[in-house]
């Protein structure tokens, strides 16, 4: 067995590991070894459906270092007028030009593509079959966000013979019009696989989308990190801090951000049960709407040749009808979250300490780590943030992202350190306000005068006080 020795062992080069190592670069002079079970960085991207894309603005996406978007708005399509968002493949290689550009150069990085670790202190190529043997002074765990993608996802239902099944991968590959298009699940990917059929010329009337339990969504217009959406998005965020200053039941919250335009629903008389953070432009929604065949009967339990099971019934199907699998969804959810430190010994953790914002997460883990020493203090600048499932999870996620959010203001280098980061996308625009501009001011002073007891009343609605 091959032995090696390194500072910081990374295992995980999907976005959060490569985000850690890029600020790892930035910020020490350590030594890195990155181990990765795909042949290539960039994680779930690589094995992504066709067509995805990012769902919020490249502008704060990938590794603080390098740029990944093209610095403009999208003149047509569904994403109209704001911020770009990369490809599937753009993400892609541009994390592999990371790697090759910017990381191996360096002399301080070695990667190992296509091997597994096996969490006993070694890994193993997949493709000699050799073992290395590691000896580090940190490990850092980069796995713990593995996303479950389409593509390798076994679906929770049976699937009957004579079927016509695939995932959305298979989408772009279709020749010939199938009987119906029957999307099952009802997230960002079905999403996704409407938006795709629709855009490329199939008829909303051949779809029939099957929705477990309806989402509610954020609005992509409210993640616009530009000087000209100024009064749209921190307007919005206000308007969210109010919502959780005033709300008395958790319904009652979800009622407030909808009426503030915070979130959106599919169908207004249909009350979601979810929160997956799906975003979404207003034009995409006006696009998914067209779609008016929905069954919502619970979740399929088995596909047969002419009818589909579900736990609050069947309908009826045909060996015509193409069935799209879109019930993959993120691996850990807040249901079965329980909450490891970031800091414990040896060991990193980098999770998600901003919410819908896991690389700028991981980034500012790698830079508490260099420049913190004490264990306790770096974990109470970093608590993990609930990756939600239920509306209660949006609570819970609120609460801890603003938790963190305090804290880091408090610190004077820290605050700096995070304004002048590319990932953080936002803090930069409130930072360059011109003290003259009365109605910017007023903005930043609601959402200022609101939060303490927005912290308070989230506190009473998660059962805290
Ligand atoms: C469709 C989609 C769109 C998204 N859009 C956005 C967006 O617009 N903005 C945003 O901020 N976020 C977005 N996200 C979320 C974000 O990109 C990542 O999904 C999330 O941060 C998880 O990244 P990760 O690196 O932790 O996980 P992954 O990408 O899953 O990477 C984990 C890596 O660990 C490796 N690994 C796991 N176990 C082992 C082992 N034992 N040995 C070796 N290697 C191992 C895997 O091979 C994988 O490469 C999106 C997610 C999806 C699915």
């Amino acid at each position: 067995m091959a032995e090696l020795e390194t500072d910081y062992l990374i295992v995980g080069a999907g976005a959060m590991g490569m985000a850690f190592a890029d600020t790892l670069l930035s910020e020490s002079d350590a030594r890195m070894i990155i181990v990765d079970r795909h042949a290539k960085p960039g994680g779930h991207w690589n094995m992504a459906y066709p067509f995805v894309r990012l769902h919020q603005p490249a502008s704060f996406y990938g590794v603080a270092s390098r740029e990944l978007s093209q610095g403009k708005k999208d003149e047509v399509g569904l994403n109209k007028g704001l911020m770009d968002l990369s490809t599937g493949a753009e993400v892609s290689s541009y994390f592999d030009d990371v790697m090759r550009q910017r990381f191996l150069p360096s002399g301080r990085v070695d990667y190992y593509p296509m091997c597994d670790w096996s969490g006993d202190g070694a890994f193993t190529s997949s493709l000699s079959g050799e073992r290395f043997k590691v000896r580090y002074k940190k490990l850092v765990d980069a796995t713990l966000l593995t996303a479950s993608i389409p593509s390798e996802h076994k679906p929770p239902y049976e699937i009957g013979k004579g079927v016509h099944f695939m995932p959305p991968n298979g989408l772009p590959a279709l020749r010939q019009k199938p009987e119906g298009y029957v999307i099952i699940g009802g997230g960002k990917t079905a999403v996704d696989s409407i938006l795709f059929l629709l855009e490329s010329g199939a008829k909303a009337d051949d779809i029939q989308w099957i929705i477990p339990r309806d989402p509610w969504m954020l609005l992509r217009e409210n993640a616009q990190p530009l000087p000209e959406y100024f009064e749209r998005v921190f307007g919005t965020q206000a308007d969210y801090m109010k919502s959780m200053a005033e709300a008395e039941t958790v319904e009652d919250l979800f009622d407030r951000l909808e009426a503030c335009g915070y979130v959106v629903r599919l169908d207004r008389d249909v009350r979601p049960q979810m929160f997956h953070a799906a975003t979404i432009s207003e034009l995409e929604l006006a696009t998914i709407r067209q779609v008016k065949n929905i069954i919502r009967m619970g979740h399929v339990t088995a596909l047969e040749e002419n009818r589909i099971l579900l736990t609050g019934g069947e309908i009826e199907t045909t060996p015509g009808n193409l069935h799209i699998d879109c019930s993959a969804g993120i691996a850990r959810l807040a249901k079965d979250w329980v909450t490891p430190k970031v800091f414990e010994g040896n060991i990193i953790r980098p999770l998600t300490v901003r919410s819908y914002m896991p690389v700028f997460s991981g980034s500012l883990i790698a830079y508490l780590d260099v420049h913190y020493d004490d264990e306790d203090e770096k974990n109470r600048l970093s608590q993990p943030v609930a990756i939600p499932n239920t509306l209660e999870d949006f609570v819970a996620m609120s609460l801890g992202a603003m938790m963190n959010q305090y804290n880091w203001s408090q610190d004077k280098t820290l605050r700096r350190w995070i304004r002048e980061n590319r990932l953080d996308g936002f803090t930069k625009l409130t930072s360059e306000i011109d003290h003259d501009d009365k109605s910017k001011m007023a903005i930043m002073g609601r959402i200022r005068d609101t939060a303490p007891k927005a912290v308070g009343n989230l506190m009473k609605l998660a059962g805290l006080a």
